[in-house]
């Protein structure tokens, strides 16, 4: 199992409480995740120098303070609906896995959210597509009704014609 990249529970863009160390209770968003590691980075959290060098002329050197890594198991997900930090439960909705807050259920995928957002959207959109196919048939009978009584009509001209014709002869 060494190669094998570990599945973890953070992803860009979570907030997370920080469980252990100097930032010990602060929260802040992810902003990057290093599965390889198990390490991910918190946006304010975990601030180390770097020292960057002059290399070419032009360039300064300068101190650049940045985040810098931290154990994934260090922090935990903080769920947007209760606020608490959480541990993370998954569930099978539609075939897609999802992370969901174990404390109320809450979904923390919003791109799931989103894309069952749109589902429910496509489905509005089938019922309506089905009821205009409902009021369809009506619209063709119409039609037809219109065509046979102009089929009718010049019929009765075609006859008026014929009787015309005759009367001449
Ligand atoms: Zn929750």
């Amino acid at each position: 199992m060494e190669n094998t990249v570990k599945k973890v529970n953070v992803r860009v863009g979570d907030t997370v409480l920080i469980l252990a160390g100097n930032y010990k209770g602060k929260k802040g968003k992810i902003i990057s995740v290093d599965p390889e590691h198990n390490t991910c980075k918190v946006e304010g959290v975990n601030i180390v120098t770097k020292h960057k060098k002059m290399r070419r002329q032009g360039e300064k050197s300068e101190l650049k303070k940045m985040e810098g890594s931290i154990n994934i198991s260090n922090v935990q997900i903080v769920c947007g609906k209760c606020g608490k930090a959480t541990r993370v439960a998954h569930k099978i909705e539609n075939d897609v896995k999802h992370r969901v807050c174990q404390k109320c259920g809450n979904v923390l995928d919003k791109k799931f959210v989103k894309a069952k957002a749109k589902d429910a959207e496509k489905q509005e959109a089938e019922t309506a597509n089905k009821e205009e196919v409902a009021k369809k048939p009506l619209q063709r009978r119409e039609v037809k009704h219109v065509a046979e009584s102009t089929i009718k009509k010049t019929a009765a001209k075609k006859a008026d014609a014929e009787a015309t014709t005759k009367e001449v002869k």
